[in-house]
């Protein structure tokens, strides 16, 4: 095992690796911009590098700075937690050629799963169900263009083959304006992503967002940890996830799952990974693999007992699954809020000095976060300050408990979205469960004051 391990990340997540760390007797190095010089996680850590000022570009992305922590600390693995670095190929390759452990896959399954359009080849030919669309990429032949969109059937989604975060995707209705949304999207994509790639895919009207959770060692054992539902989004961003998903027949569940096992052993994936689907109408159809943490991963680890991140590191370090497919048992019902630094009526950020925090406790609470009371929220990054999760043998008692972890939830100082959850714990849809992706922006739109 890993004596020391650098951890190229910040906030909630940094400390959520750093906690696993020391669980397993494992020094943990921190690096950190100026913005986050007075940070707890950094100040707890066995060894903290400053790698640069307040701007992401030039601190958790500035790859030689993040390896020469590495080295000036002599620590013998880099775990990139969520965004920044975590999906970078090129990051992945540098950090394995300079001797250090990357605590990911291989920069060559990052590669083929970051461009959309092979991650979807590898996907079909390992028998995962895809969205129906364009075969590869769309060729520049308008003719050939229009006669895909009319075999696939309106309304398409034009994708970019690099986008990400919710960027580079355009709905068509009619064939009158396909031409142009390709062109546009294109030219799009090629200044935002430096790649010009597009493809088209069928547009699904009323999908939820159902995802699975894989973990897979270099010996080709893999395992699903059953299924989350992400359907409660805002601009494509989750505010709310759970685990199970409300309502899908377990038998449909256990198909997919297996299929994304099969996959992960084909492809000879390592590590943690998301399956992304789309769910519409008893089908299943894969949009994405995220080759990382992801955020929400804490319901999967309440509703199964996993440590995803303790697991990351120990199949990085070349050790086997500790558990097999038999072993893993969905138990009860898990639910996570986001809490964001922002107005919850008009999503504006709201960085700021914190002035008191109360975190909730209590039989099935877990709180993520890595704030306090005199924490200053900088500016300079994702709005997101920490996550509330809960965990009780039904959907039912999880939903009270996340009522009442919100109550006593008091964050003085900044705006949260705290309002916004106590009002969705209580909404007669959202509680019915089974939400699709356009449910939160309708209510919003209706939303009262
Ligand atoms: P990103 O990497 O930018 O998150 P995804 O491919 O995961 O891109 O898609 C993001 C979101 O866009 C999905 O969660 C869904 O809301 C919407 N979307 C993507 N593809 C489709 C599709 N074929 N039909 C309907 N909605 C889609």
């Amino acid at each position: 095992m890993f004596k020391k391990i650098l951890i190229a990340n910040r906030g909630e997540i940094a400390l959520r690796i750093q906690r696993a760390c020391r669980e397993m007797g494992i020094q943990a190095v921190m690096v950190y911009s100026e913005a986050d010089r007075d940070a707890k996680y950094v100040k707890l850590a066995d060894e903290a590098v400053c790698i640069g000022p307040a701007p992401s570009a030039q601190s958790y992305l500035n790859m030689p700075a993040i390896i020469s922590a590495a080295e000036v600390t002599d620590a013998e693995a880099i775990h990139p937690g969520y965004g920044f670095l975590s999906e970078n190929a090129d990051f992945a390759e540098r950090v394995e050629k300079s001797g250090f452990q990357f605590i990911g896959p291989t920069p060559e399954s990052i590669r083929i799963m970051g461009d959309k359009v092979s991650a979807k080849q590898a996907m079909i030919k390992a028998g995962v169900p895809c969205v129906p669309g364009s075969e590869g990429a769309l060729p520049d032949d308008p003719v050939v263009i229009k006669r895909t969109a009319r075999a696939v059937g309106y309304p398409v989604i034009i994708k970019a083959a690099g986008g990400g975060g919710g960027r580079g995707m355009r709905v068509v209705h009619t064939e009158a304006a396909l031409i142009h949304a390709v062109q546009t999207t294109k030219a799009e994509a090629g200044a935002a992503f430096g790649n010009p790639e597009v493809y088209m895919e069928k547009f699904l009207q009323n999908p939820r967002h159902v995802e699975i959770q894989v973990l897979a060692d270099q010996y080709k054992n893999a395992v699903w940890l059953g299924e989350r539902d992400c359907s409660m989004q805002r601009r494509h961003q989750k505010v709310i996830e759970e685990a199970p998903a409300p309502g899908i027949p377990r038998k449909l569940i256990e198909k997919i799952g297996e299929r994304c096992v099969a996959a992960c052993k084909k492809i000879g994936y390592r590590g943690a990974g998301t399956f992304e689907f789309l769910y519409e109408n008893g089908e299943f159809y894969f949009i994405e693999m995220n080759t990382r943490v992801q955020v929400e991963h804490p319901v999967t680890e309440l509703v199964t007992g996993v440590d995803i991140v303790k697991t990351q590191i120990m199949v990085a370090a070349g050790l086997k699954l500790p558990f097999t497919q038999r072993q893993i048992e969905i138990k009860g019902h898990a639910i996570e809020c986001r809490i964001n630094a922002e107005d919850p009526y008009k999503f504006t950020p709201s960085p700021g000095r914190i002035t008191a925090w109360h975190a909730p406790g209590g039989p099935g609470v877990r709180v993520d976060s890595h704030i306090y009371a005199n924490y200053f929220v900088p500016p300079n990054y994702d709005s997101m300050v920490g996550k509330i999760i809960v965990h009780g043998d039904t959907r039912e008692q999880a939903l009270a408990r996340m009522r009442s972890a919100l109550i006593e939830t008091a964050v003085e100082g900044i705006m949260t979205n705290i309002a916004l959850h106590r009002e969705l714990m209580v909404d007669a849809k959202f509680m019915d469960g089974g939400t699709n992706i356009h449910y939160l922006e309708e209510w919003l739109s209706k939303r009262q004051r």
